[in-house]
């Protein structure tokens, strides 16, 4: 028998949330975002999920994109980080991968092929990480007119740094950099929704959204968590009570002994550790949950293992199962004692936890 440490993924409650997406975007497309393997949650079985639902998919790399050809599906892919040497474009013309553009050097890539990829142009409206800068778009557009690539461009993409934060003015900045950088060339399609700007009442959408973590039930909101957004989680990180014990008030349970019993404290030890993507981060007074009933986390997690309070499922033995997140406990709650954010959990489970999908 294996050990019963499981991700659950409700295949249901994913559709329903690419509905919400759509239902918040405005009237453009949706693109599902499924890179890092569905946000963890396998990049087949997801991809296969929203079938007849998403008219086009986004990974980060051509590896991803090819993940979803072998299942099978024939919708286009678009490589959010372009390709990374020029004998993948050629791949992509042949599999209708589209990718985004974002530097001179992958132009140039286009000008040596016959057979070009339809394809994204990046823009940098200020988050500096990818993408030509306004100044230098024109540039652009003559570049690829010269090598008569024009034809082949969709459209322009941007990103935001700070959706997550309705407080903040940069999101409206960068809308309105990006819609002075790209109106000199109409009749091309445009895309800057992350799944947080599908939360901002009057945050444009334009032709295609692309909505990730929302997805998959993680809130992409600071302070608020997934289901306080109307989104349902989809995964349900389980795994076993394998031992309970006393431990005595004044004794200390795991390495470094850092939690010390403050009085005679039933305790249960769980197979789940940082050797799964359990964040090793996530200290005393983390939530979990077994029968419905909440219960934290005590002392330090290990690789194969963490420890549980057990005061507050007094009927717990071993065997039952707890959940790490799910439904009871939000996987947001539990980025948040870990300092970290749902994204991060996800995306971080090992090979070792077998995903089963319903
Ligand atoms: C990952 C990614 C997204 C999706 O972001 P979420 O915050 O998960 O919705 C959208 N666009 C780009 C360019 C990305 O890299």
């Amino acid at each position: 028998m294996p050990r019963s440490t499981v991700a659950r993924i409700d295949l249901d409650a994913l559709r329903r949330n690419f509905q919400t997406a759509l239902n918040r975007a405005g009237g453009a497309q949706v693109m599902a975002v499924v890179k890092a393997d569905g946000y963890g949650h396998g990049i087949g079985p997801v991809a296969s999920a929203l079938d007849g639902l998403a008219p086009k998919f986004a990974v980060a790399c051509l590896e991803e994109a090819r993940a979803i050809r072998e299942t099978g599906l024939v919708q286009p892919v678009v490589l959010l980080q372009g390709v990374h040497a020029d004998a993948d474009i050629e791949e992509c013309a042949q599999q209708g991968f589209e990718p985004v553009f974002h530097s001179f050097q992958q132009l140039s890539w286009l000008e040596r092929l016959e057979a070009r990829p339809a394809f994204w142009l990046k823009v940098n409206s200020g988050m500096n990480r990818l993408g030509f800068h306004p100044d230098e778009l024109a540039g652009v557009m003559g570049k690829l007119k010269a090598i008569s690539a024009d034809k082949g461009l969709l459209g322009f993409v941007t990103h935001f740094a700070c959706a997550d934060d309705p407080e903040s003015a940069m999101t409206a900045q960068q809308t309105s950099v990006f819609e002075q950088a790209t109106s000199a060339f109409p009749g091309l399609m445009k895309s800057v929704a992350n799944s947080a700007a599908h939360f901002h009442p009057d945050q444009p959408m334009f032709d295609w959204s692309r909505p990730g973590i929302m997805l998959y039930g993680g809130s992409p909101m600071v302070g608020k968590t997934g289901p306080e957004l109307g989104l349902e989680p989809v995964m349900s990180l389980e795994a076993p009570l394998i031992s309970t014990r006393m431990v005595p008030a004044g004794e200390s349970v795991g390495y470094g002994a850092s939690w010390v019993a403050d009085r005679d404290t039933r305790m249960g030890m769980v197979a789940i550790g940082y050797g799964d993507g359990y964040p090793r981060h996530a200290g005393t007074n983390t939530p979990a949950a077994i029968n419905g009933q909440r219960i934290r986390l005590i002392g330090r997690v290990s690789m194969d293992m963490l420890a549980v309070d057990l005061t507050g499922a007094p009927d717990a033995k071993e065997g039952d199962s707890v959940e790490l997140w799910g439904r009871t406990v939000g996987v947001d709650e539990v980025a948040a004692c870990a300092g970290t954010i749902s994204y991060e959990l996800m995306t971080g489970i090992t090979g070792r936890v077998p995903r089963q999908y319903r």
